[in-house]
C-alpha cells in the first residue's frame, strides 16, 4: 500500500512503524473472511483492510479521529485473526494499538462513555478493587429486571452496557489464592524455578487455575514463585488506549521480575491467561523506544511462557484418565493467534488421556476480548452464541480453554462444564479433579 508520510511525521518512530505496517498491505481482503466483525456485519469499514485504510488516511493526515473511525476501530475485537490470515505479514495488532492510543488521546468521547472507560480501567486491573465490584455487582443483579431492554444495537447505549456487566457477574466468589510473594517449593529434585504470574480477574474469578498450574509444577520438581510488587500486566489499559497506564504497569513489571531473576533466578515467566501473555510477550516492542526498560523488557518478553508451552517440555507423570472424556478444545485468539500457539495444549491433553475434538470456526473469537463484551455487549453475544452453538455440535463432556475471559465468556452461554487446561493437565497427572465452571 502506498503510504503519503511526510519526513517530519517519519522522524516519530510510532509514524515510521505504522508506515512500514502499512506499507505491507497489498489490500487482497484475504483477511476480510475470517474477521468477526466483517462475518458479522458485512460492512468493509469493519473489515480489517477497511479499518486499516481508515487509520490510514488519519494518521497521514494527522487528523483527530472522526466519530467514523472511532466506531469501526472500537468495533474491532483485537482477535488478530486478521494476522494469521494475512500472507504479507501486516502487523495489524500495533497498527491498531496506535490508533487506540490516538483515540483515546485526542477524541471527546461522551460523558458516559468516558466515566465507563474510566471505571473499567480503574477496577479490573486492581484484584481489590475487582473483587469489591464483583460483590456490588452480585448484589445489584436481581435489579437488572427493572432496567429497560434496549433495542439490540452494533453501536450499544449505557443500559445495553451496565446489564451486560451484572449478567458477567459470578453467583459466588471463591476464597483468594495465596497472596503475593509467596514461595512453593518443589516436591522431590528441584529441576527448575518459575514466576507465575497471577493476574488480576483471574485471581478473583479463578483462583484455582493458578492452583491448579502449581500443583503440577511443584509435582514435576518445579519451584514457583508468585513475585511481589508484580502487577497486572497492562493488557486491559493497553487495549482501552491508555498507554501510559499500560506502559507504566509493564515497566514495574520488568523491574519485578528482573529482581528475581537477578537474585534467585528465573528459568521463565509463566502465564496462564492468554491474553496477559500475548502483551508480556510484546513487552519488548512496547518498551522498545525506553532507555532504561528496552533491554530488561526484551529479557522479560524471551522469559515469557504460555503455561503449556513450558509443561511440554516436562516429562509428565503418567496419566490416570481412563474415562474417555471428550473435551472441546477451545483455542483463544490471544493464544492461536496472538502467540501462535495452535496443536501443543490440544497435544498434551490428548497424551493425557483426553478424546479431544476441534470446534468448527475455531479460529473466529467468542466475543470476550478484554473488557469487549462490555462495551460492545451485542456483536459479543452474537458471537458468544455463535461459539457456544459451534461447540455444542461436538457433544462434548468439557469446555478446555486457556484464557479466563473465553471460559467466563463461554460459560454464560453453556451448561458444559468450562475448564482451564491446565486443570485437566493436572488432574490428569495426579491433582485434584476441577470444580466445574468458570466462576466457582
Ligand atoms: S490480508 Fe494482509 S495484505 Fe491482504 S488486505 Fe488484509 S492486511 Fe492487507
Ligand atoms: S483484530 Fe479481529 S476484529 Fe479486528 S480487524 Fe482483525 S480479525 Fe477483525
Amino acid at each position: 500500500m502506498k503510504t503519503e508520510f511526510s519526513l517530519v511525521q517519519l522522524a516519530d518512530p510510532d509514524i515510521a512503524e505504522a508506515d512500514k505496517i502499512l506499507r505491507a498491505c497489498v489490500h487482497c481482503g484475504f483477511c476480510t473472511a475470517t474477521c468477526p466483525t466483517y462475518v458479522l456485519l458485512g460492512d468493509e469499514l469493519d473489515s480489517p483492510r477497511g479499518r486499516i485504510y481508515l487509520i490510514k488516511e488519519m494518521l497521514e493526515k494527522d487528523q483527530a479521529p472522526t466519530p467514523e473511525v472511532v466506531k469501526h476501530v472500537d468495533r474491532c475485537l483485537s482477535c488478530l485473526a486478521c494476522m494469521t490470515t494475512c500472507p504479507s505479514g501486516v502487523n495489524y495488532m500495533h497498527l491498531v494499538d496506535q490508533a487506540r492510543v490516538r483515540i483515546e488521546q485526542r477524541y471527546q468521547r461522551q460523558l458516559a462513555e468516558r466515566l465507563l472507560r474510566r471505571l473499567l480501567a480503574f477496577v479490573l486491573p486492581d484484584p481489590r478493587w475487582f473483587r469489591i465490584s464483583m460483590r456490588l455487582a452480585q448484589l445489584a443483579r436481581p435489579l437488572a429486571v427493572f432496567l429497560p431492554t434496549p433495542r439490540p444495537s452494533a453501536t450499544p447505549g449505557l443500559v445495553q452496557r451496565l446489564k451486560a456487566m451484572l449478567a458477567l457477574a459470578p453467583g459466588r466468589l471463591p476464597a483468594p489464592g495465596a497472596p503475593p510473594g509467596s514461595v512453593f517449593a518443589a516436591l522431590g529434585k528441584k529441576r527448575g524455578r518459575v514466576a507465575l504470574l497471577q493476574g488480576c480477574a483471574q485471581q478473583v474469578l479463578a483462583p484455582r487455575i493458578n492452583q491448579a498450574a502449581i500443583s503440577l509444577l511443584t509435582r514435576h520438581g518445579i519451584e514457583v514463585v508468585l513475585v511481589k510488587d508484580e502487577q497486572c500486566c497492562g493488557a486491559l489499559t493497553h487495549h482501552l488506549g491508555d498507554d501510559e497506564d499500560a506502559l507504566a504497569r509493564a515497566r514495574a513489571n520488568v523491574a519485578a521480575w528482573h529482581r528475581e531473576a537477578a537474585g534467585e533466578g528465573l528459568d521463565a515467566i509463566l502465564v496462564t491467561t492468554s491474553g496477559c501473555g500475548t502483551v508480556i510477550k510484546d513487552y519488548g516492542y512496547l518498551l522498545r523506544e525506553d532507555a532504561v526498560f528496552a533491554a530488561d523488557a526484551a529479557k522479560v518478553s524471551a522469559l515469557a511462557k504460555d503455561i503449556t508451552e513450558y509443561v511440554a517440555g516436562l516429562s509428565l507423570a503418567p496419566s490416570t484418565q481412563r474415562d474417555n472424556i471428550v473435551v472441546a478444545y477451545h483455542s483463544a485468539c490471544s493464544l492461536q493467534h496472538g502467540q501462535k500457539i495452535t496443536g501443543l495444549p490440544k497435544e498434551l491433553l490428548s497424551k493425557n488421556g483426553f478424546v479431544v475434538k476441534d470446534v468448527p470456526e475455531s479460529h473466529l473469537c467468542c466475543g470476550s476480548a478484554g473488557t469487549y463484551n462490555i462495551l460492545q455487549p451485542e456483536l459479543a453475544g452474537r458471537l458468544r452464541d455463535r461459539k457456544v452453538a459451534n461447540i455444542a455440535s461436538v457433544k462434548p463432556d468439557m469446555i478446555a480453554a486457556g484464557n479466563i475471559g473465553c471460559m467466563v465468556q463461554i460459560a454464560g452461554g453453556t451448561s458444559v462444564p468450562v475448564v482451564h487446561t491446565i486443570e485437566l493437565l493436572d488432574w490428569a497427572t495426579g491433582g485434584a479433579r476441577p470444580a466445574l465452571n468458570a466462576s466457582s
